[in-house]
């Protein structure tokens, strides 16, 4: 296997250098030489629909084995894949060499469903991430805003709105607390908000206040406003707090890419930007400042963007790609949001809302289609998958290019078993998160029972029907580490490893299907699957070095790989981030 591989290598390269064999490769040396490293190219066949690797992966009696050594670049692409002796010719005296050390080589790690921004907001906000009870919460707020001038905004992020949804905190002792700032605190998955009296009397939500469609103002016993909006109500205290100024979001933006290229991430698919985040990407880009590589999905909620975008067409750039349109079809599961056929299971006469009552602009949307750009639609519950699965074949019988677009349903997270074809027949990509499966596993099946349960996150089903899949974090609202991320995809555990055989473990994941799912698949659906996806001479030179084999412990011991840790990030060729100077 690995002659062949260094055989076929050695034919692309010649064909690269368009110099024949007789060149001296020396001639042709490396700016960068990775030696001594478990490379695994990925570059061999997908595996089957159940998993099994194809007859050219580096598999054999159940055991992975790397392909590759040593890695040559040249600027910004791969020159040379294969064993390290060989990897020596390319070594020339301003060669830059680094001995990987047995470290483990997969191609660069994208996160197909970002909002970065808030990644590196959430350095200037209070987490909430982990906490457990509300007592908790405003302890945390209250010691934050000690630090904090009086009158001043404070906004934290991260209590469950799904765990906490029977029982959700009121705005008494948060107000009691911290009475002299207004403090907004959005949920994990930002389909909740939780505010102090302050906070309502800023944004003037009252009793009268009209609720919009698709949300709701929890109430107290005298029908006035308790502390938290659902869904669509949100945006009622959200809108109120002073936005970030543009140089604020641009350092925000470049706070949480470098936080990316740290966690090893090559590239990000942003899931709905606006104008002024496109604005911050735009200008990061032209001053070559963006770490990793930038892949904008505009946000269909900015009509004016999109319209503007419509006309100039769509940026296919190497550092920032435009040609995605981001939309809500319907609501979250764990806040009732989610569009279901029948009630919720633990809210009778309930079924969420979606389409127009949940704000999706179907004209926009089917004119950024029928312009050339991939739909990525938000959309949660079976009823809200099937209406957008409907509505994306619609666009397609009226101009049937539209199918090659790779349109995409993001979280695809509850799917009636009708349904898991439809996606194949239409090239629509299944755009899920792993981490969702193992959070959410708490109180999924409390929403839908445990007949419906069974289509949600529901990976193998749509592999077996032959929808391509990709995976990603949908951070902040999850933990965006990879290895959590794979663990979950193979395993369906949490964190603490629970349940020990894994929450409806038949849609589990292969170790090569899941980091796949990370990076070739990936590349797939944002364009780029000639140009990255796999370790391979003419690729761009996006790798990432991790300490631990995820084909191998994926495979025999899961759960170690949650110790895992990243060593080195490329992006085009330039290091951007190495655990240290010399590696
Ligand atoms: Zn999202």
């Amino acid at each position: 296997m690995r002659s062949l591989v260094r055989v076929s290598s050695l034919l692309i390269i010649c064909g690269l250098l368009l110099s024949g064999c007789s060149h001296d490769a020396r001639n042709e040396s490396a700016d960068l030489l990775l030696t001594g490293g478990k490379v695994y190219t990925f570059n061999w066949d997908d595996p089957a629909a159940d998993g099994a690797p194809a007859k050219n992966a580096p598999y054999s009696s159940a055991v992975w084995k790397p392909d590759a050594e040593a890695i040559a670049v040249r600027g910004s692409r791969i020159i040379f894949v294969g064993s390290s002796r060989d990897a020596e010719k390319y070594r020339g005296p301003q060669t830059r060499v680094i001995d990987l050390q047995g470290a483990t080589v997969v191609p660069g790690l994208v996160d197909s469903h970002t909002h970065v921004a808030g990644l590196g907001e959430k350095q200037s906000r209070v987490d909430l991430t982990d906490v457990q009870t509300e007592e908790e919460a405003v302890a945390r707020v209250a010691a934050f805003a000690a630090k904090v001038p009086k009158g001043e905004w404070i906004v934290g992020r991260g209590w469950d709105e799904g765990a906490w949804a029977n029982r959700y905190p009121t705005m008494k002792l948060l107000s009691e607390r911290v009475p002299d700032h207004p403090v907004l605190l959005v949920s994990l998955h930002s389909f909740a908000v939780w505010g102090n009296k302050l906070a309502f009397e800023r944004a003037k939500i009252t009793r009268d206040t009209e609720v919009p469609a698709g949300g709701n103002i929890v109430k107290d016993q005298k029908s006035e406003p308790a502390g938290v909006l659902l869904n669509r109500a949100t945006a009622l205290l959200t809108s109120a707090v002073p936005a970030p100024t543009d140089e604020q979001l641009k350092a925000y933006a470049l706070a949480g890419l470098n936080a990316m290229a740290r966690d090893g991430y090559v590239a990000i698919h942003e899931a709905g930007a606006d104008s002024r985040l496109m604005r911050a990407f735009e200008s990061l880009a032209a001053e070559g400042k963006l770490p990793v590589r930038v892949y904008a999905m505009l946000s269909a909620r900015d009509a004016e963007l999109c319209r503007a975008w419509l006309k100039k067409g769509v940026r296919l750039d190497e550092t920032l790609a435009v040609r995605s349109v981001k939309a809500y079809y319907d609501g979250a599961l764990g806040s009732r949001g989610a569009r279901l056929f029948a009630d919720y299971s633990d809210k009778p006469g309930h079924r969420g809302v979606s389409g127009d009552q949940y704000g999706f602009d179907r004209q926009l949307v089917t004119e950024m289609m029928k312009g050339g750009f991939q739909a990525a639609i938000h959309a949660i519950g079976d009823a809200g998958n099937r209406e957008t699965l409907e509505f994306i074949e619609s666009v397609i019988a009226q101009k049937p290019e539209v199918k090659n677009n790779r349109n995409r349903i993001e979280h695809a997270q509850v799917v009636h078993p009708d349904d898991f074809k439809r996606f194949a027949q239409s090239e629509v990509i299944a755009s899920m998160e792993p981490p969702h499966c193992a959070e959410d596993k708490a109180w999924a099946e409390d929403r839908l029972g445990p007949e419906r349960v069974k289509g949600a996150y529901a990976w193998r089903a749509l592999r077996r029907n032959g929808a391509r899949l990709i995976f990603n974090s949908d951070l902040i609202g999850s933990d965006h580490n990879i290895f959590y991320g794979l663990h979950a995809a193979i395993t369906r555990r949490d964190k603490q490893l629970q349940p020990p055989d894994g929450w409806y473990p038949e849609q589990r994941m292969t170790p090569e299907e899941s980091v796949r799912a990370y990076t070739t698949w990936a590349a797939y659906a944002a364009f780029w699957e000639k140009e990255t996806g796999v370790i391979a001479p003419g690729r761009w030179a996006d790798i990432t070095v991790m300490d631990i084999d995820p084909l191998s412990v994926g495979a025999t011991d899961p759960g170690k790989l949650l110790k895992g840790n990243i060593r080195m990030t490329m992006v085009g060729g330039k290091i951007a981030y190495s655990i240290k100077q010399s590696f």
